[in-house]
């Protein structure tokens, strides 16, 4: 079973949002498990504290590197990664999501304060990830967003394997407009030609609008698309053209 450690200061967020939905259904089925390791247990001292100052001073607090090692060692490996969400992290992907969910799971590890001593990441095989390029008040949000990406493409979790297939990056593109009932809103018709039931048709108008949307929103997506074709997706590898 696919199973994701988190280690946190804060183990009362969790599973929050990650037992709503389809997420919480995927667990009770046994597709998925989520444990949480308290940091704060840890610590070696009355106070539970698992921080100091900087070294060379300044603002804040780090946390200290073997108070993190032993909450680490705590948890059990089973050949999963350790990721530290970090904004200084390589920038979660669609294809990193999806090689994530197709290995044993992931162990995350939940920043606070300033941040955390750096001696970590090598002395326990530590990856950076970064869910975007702003600044959080700690890794508990961006552990969520993290395991949910994977979660969902964990066969079974959710019900179609084909709406997975036609979502955005997946093909290296953003999605086409969706529509659904009444049919008028407000005076806004659905386009036509999602009504005429030519397949062809709807497909080529479909693949059309997902290209113009990605050309117009993210040129950097649409970038690797038009030069070099669709990207093509090996299963659980980064894009390949
Ligand atoms: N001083 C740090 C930021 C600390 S924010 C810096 O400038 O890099 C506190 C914690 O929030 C971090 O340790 C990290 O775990 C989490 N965090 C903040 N922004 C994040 C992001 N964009 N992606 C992932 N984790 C983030």
């Amino acid at each position: 079973m696919w199973r994701a450690t988190v280690l946190t200061l804060y183990p009362e967020l969790f599973p929050g949002p990650l037992n709503a939905s389809i997420l919480g259904r995927g667990a009770a089925d046994g597709h998925w498990t989520l444990d949480t390791v308290n940091i704060r247990d840890f610590s070696d001292n009355k106070y539970g504290s698992v921080d100091d100052t900087p070294a060379g001073g300044g603002a804040g607090l780090v946390m200290r590197a073997d108070i993190l090692a032993a909450a680490i060692d705590s948890a059990p490996r089973n050949d999963r990664p350790i990721l530290c969400l970090s904004p200084r992290g390589k920038p979660l992907t669609q294809a990193r999501a999806r090689s994530l969910s197709q290995g044993p799971g992931l162990i995350a590890l939940c920043g606070r304060f300033e941040g955390i001593d750096e001696r970590i990441f090598e002395a326990r095989g530590v990856e950076e990830v970064s869910i975007g390029d702003f600044v959080l008040a700690g890794g508990e949000i961006a552990a969520m967003a993290l395991i949910e990406a994977c979660v969902r493409l964990i066969p079974g979790v959710l019900g179609s394997a084909s709406s997975l297939g036609e979502e955005s990056f997946e093909d290296g593109l953003l999605e086409y407009p969706q529509y659904t009932r009444p049919r008028e809103f407000e005076g806004r018709a659905i386009p036509d030609v999602l009504l005429s039931g030519d397949h062809k048709k709807i497909a080529e108008w479909r693949q059309k609008m997902a290209e113009e949307i990605t050309r117009t929103r993210r040129p950097d997506l649409f970038e690797g698309f038009s030069s070099n074709g669709p990207i093509r997706r090996d299963n659980n590898k980064e894009p390949k053209r």
